[in-house]
């Protein structure tokens, strides 16, 4: 039998583009080298009957009312603000840093506009940051920067912040009031059944047809399709032929406690302590009511599973390459976290989907 596409990995790129495919009565077929769904949004129950991301925290957020209504067609949700703390000298801070956070670490108690003028004289002039530790000594001045940012920076990427893009830590806001929400986000909420089963209603088509446990480059023989769409890493397809980007990868240690609750909050992050980065309790955002819990700890690391491209001048430049030999191919379109090589977020991720399909169907 004949596909109108293949699709290579079931993670956000590849399901969303399927179920767009589909419901324009294009035939499809799905290969995904892992033996689950949903790619590094996948959840499931751990034999402690908790839901647990097996692949970090995946805390959904949009601004973005298409994205928001598109998977509204698959799930309820379970509307949460995530609320995360970073432990410096042993106390917790709210994070990202605002009022509070600066109020608790200088031992002041500045008003919103007496801490403005405060780090106005702390913030070290920069124009145009040029890299991590610019921008964000450029917001908020070196203590804070010491404390909250350069050895979590460190341990997350292996190098150091002034040899990463800017946009990495650009990502965390700054902030003079009080609100102490990771995101600002206008929608923000979980899967009320989790992501998976998220997943499971997307794919739920007569169109769509799915083979895990298989891999493209090993398994494609005698697949009949005329486009491919390709969400696996760009290097990968390409055989490295201009050698291998770079990914940051993590180990996630799992325990159990036979208690509710083993933090306050969903994510601490530990800057400067261990070799850990967060400990992370999903519970918390879930909002499953079970006397159990289940915590991870993050263990970053440079070879694994690639969860993490590295934004860096030189990986841009290599990855162009492979770009540049992409646009050459007919019926074949790169889109996704690994194929783009961007730290892109899911709801990125799901827009740029629906998007591609839009300009090809
Ligand atoms: P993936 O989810 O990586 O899916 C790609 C799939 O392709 C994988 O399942 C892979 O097995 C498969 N594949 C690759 N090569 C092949 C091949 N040759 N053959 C067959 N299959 C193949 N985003 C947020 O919005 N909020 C968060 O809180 C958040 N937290 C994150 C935490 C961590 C630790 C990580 C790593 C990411 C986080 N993200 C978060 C980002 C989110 O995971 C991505 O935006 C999203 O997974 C991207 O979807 P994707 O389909 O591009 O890639
Ligand atoms: N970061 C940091 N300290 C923290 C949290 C984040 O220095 O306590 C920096 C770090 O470089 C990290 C980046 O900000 O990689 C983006 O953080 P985010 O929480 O968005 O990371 P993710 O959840 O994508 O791993």
């Amino acid at each position: 039998m004949g596909y109108d596409y293949l699709i290579v990995g079931c993670g956000f790129a590849g399901a969303v583009s399927a179920r767009c495919l589909a419901d324009r009565g294009r035939k499809v077929l799905i290969m995904e080298r892992r033996s689950h769904i949903g790619g590094n949004s996948y959840d499931f129950y751990n034999s402690f009957d908790i839901l647990v991301h097996k692949y970090g925290p995946h805390y959904f957020r949009t601004n973005d009312k298409d994205v928001w209504q598109f998977l509204s067609g698959f799930t309820e949700w379970r509307y949460c603000q995530y609320v995360i703390k970073s432990c410096v000298d042993g106390q917790l801070f709210d994070f990202p840093v605002n009022l509070n956070t600066i109020n608790q670490f200088y031992g002041t108690r500045f008003s919103s506009m007496e801490a403005k003028e405060f780090i106005e004289k702390l913030r070290v002039k920069i124009d145009r940051p040029r890299n991590s530790k610019e921008q964000v000594i450029s917001i908020i001045g070196e203590n804070i920067y010491n404390a909250f940012f350069k050895n979590y920076t460190i341990k997350q990427w292996g190098v150091d912040p002034s040899n990463l893009d800017a946009s990495v830590t650009a990502r965390i806001p700054v902030r003079f009031n009080k609100d102490p929400r990771y995101f600002e986000s206008i929608y923000q909420a979980m899967p009320k059944e989790g992501y998976s089963k998220l997943f499971e209603n997307m794919l739920d088509h007569p169109d769509i047809s799915l083979m895990l446990n298989t891999d493209y480059h090993k398994d494609k023989d005698g697949i009949n399709y005329t486009k491919l769409i390709y969400t696996g890493c760009i290097d990968e397809y390409f055989d490295f032929q201009f050698g291998k980007l770079p990914y940051r990868s993590l180990r996630f240690e799992f325990e159990n406690y036979e208690q509710e609750y083993y933090q306050e909050y969903s994510q601490i992050n530990y800057p400067n302590e261990y070799d850990f980065t967060r400990v992370v309790e999903i519970k918390h955002v879930t909002g499953q009511k079970i006397s159990k819990t289940t915590i991870v700890r993050e263990y970053p690391e440079s070879e694994g599973e690639p969860y993490y491209p590295i934004p860096m001048m030189k990986n841009e430049q290599l990855y162009l390459k492979y770009k540049n030999e992409a646009d050459k191919l007919r019926d074949t379109y790169f889109i996704g976290r690994l194929a783009q090589y961007k730290y892109l977020n899911m709801d990125q991720v799901v827009k740029e989907s629906i998007d591609l399909i839009n300009k090809l169907e």
